[in-house]
């Protein structure tokens, strides 16, 4: 998994998307109650206030749309809902329900209040959705049954459910579904703090000696997102084991991220390439998603999805109508000299 400039297919040491190595830690370390959970306040705040009131007059979760960046803690987040509300969760994804038959069987075994939990929902298929709109809304299906001439429609009663949608791309979905969500809550990437206390936790629970110091190293290079933090601290893990005394400290947690080619602000070769190819081959920019992205190989959603939300978040890259810019940070950190008329200078 280490990757390196000729292993460009490779999947990425600093992908937030969740890869089968991390499968065996995540269940291990994921939150199961909103005190475990950190940051996230105002969502957790305002969740909290939403399950209260649900239980409270005894009825089901308005339907949550939960959106931000892969790795953020989206799946997490609905897992805690239902521990919460002390139901069921049944976990899905859009691409896996491929039929409207699949969504039927879904939605007819939830047991009263269940949740529902659709990942990447802005996948679904338009004949899947229209199901999904009257069970939403009024908690009833329409059936046919029979073929030709001779089919009919039967409408079948829902027990109270809560569906819970987690996407990437809030834009994507249609309106009509965006408009059956009450609650709309955005996943914001995390501070260095926060990830710091991630990394603290999840080494205290995997029982791997770090120092404060070394937490921090890891955070600062896991750009704002927990799972990043997670596998971080594992490949790190594998340095102290072997180079030092099994404790990560700064030192260790430094040496091995810089072998893993993460530099200090948590970029990776990619991010770097695609910065370098808008200051050395478009003066800077302003340059277009699909050029760029065929100009470095990579595919436009990994760069939009990956790249850009950290890029932007560190002030490295400006999106304007015209196209990507990178900014006067970017250029210094890669050790470009910014020039106001957009000559290049080493
Ligand atoms: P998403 O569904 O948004 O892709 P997940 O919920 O699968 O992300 O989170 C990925 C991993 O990151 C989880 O296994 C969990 O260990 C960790 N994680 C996510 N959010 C938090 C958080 N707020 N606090 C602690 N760990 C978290």
């Amino acid at each position: 998994m280490i990757q390196t400039e000729d292993m460009e297919f490779a999947p990425r040491m600093i992908s937030p998307e969740n890869t089968n190595e991390d499968n065996d830690i995540e269940t291990t370390l994921r939150p199961q109650a909103f005190h475990e959970y950190i940051g996230q306040d105002k969502v957790k705040e305002n969740l909290a206030i939403y399950i209260k009131a649900a239980k409270l007059r005894g009825e089901p979760l308005d339907h949550v749309l939960l959106y931000g960046p892969p790795g953020l803690g989206k799946t997490t987040l609905s897992a805690i809902i239902a521990h919460e509300l002390g139901v069921n969760l049944r976990v899905t994804t859009g691409p896996a329900i491929e039929k409207p038959g699949d969504l039927v069987s879904l939605l007819t075994s939830l047991s009263d209040n269940d949740v529902l939990f659709i990942d990447e929902i802005h996948r679904l298929s338009r004949a899947v959705e229209e199901i999904l709109y009257p069970a939403l809304e009024d908690r009833v299906i329409d059936i046919i049954i029979g073929k030709g001439p001779s089919a009919r429609s039967i409408r079948m009663d829902l027990k109270p459910f809560t569906l819970i949608g987690a996407t990437t791309r809030a834009g994507q979905l249609s309106a009509p579904l965006r408009d059956r969500f009450g609650v709309i809550q955005r996943l914001e990437l995390y501070s260095k703090e926060q990830l710091t206390d991630i990394v603290r936790r999840s080494a205290m629970i995997l029982g791997i000696p770090c120092t404060l110091d070394g937490a921090a190293e890891v955070a600062g290079r896991a750009r704002g997102t927990p799972r990043i933090a997670n596998r971080l601290l594992k490949r790190v893990r594998d340095f102290a084991d072997v180079m030092g005394n099994g404790e990560i400290n700064q030192k260790i947690a430094s040496i091995a991220l810089t072998r893993l080619e993460i530099d200090e602000l948590g970029l990776d070769s990619l991010d770097r390439r695609m910065l370098e190819m808008i200051i050395k081959g478009y003066g800077g920019g302003p340059v277009g998603l699909e050029t760029l992205a065929s100009a470095i190989g990579e595919e436009s959603v990994t760069i939009e999805d990956v790249c850009e939300p950290y890029l932007m978040q560190l002030g490295f890259l400006g999106r304007t109508p015209r196209g990507r810019c990178a900014t006067k940070l970017a250029y210094e950190h890669l050790g470009f000299r910014f020039q106001d008329d957009g000559q290049l200078t080493l």
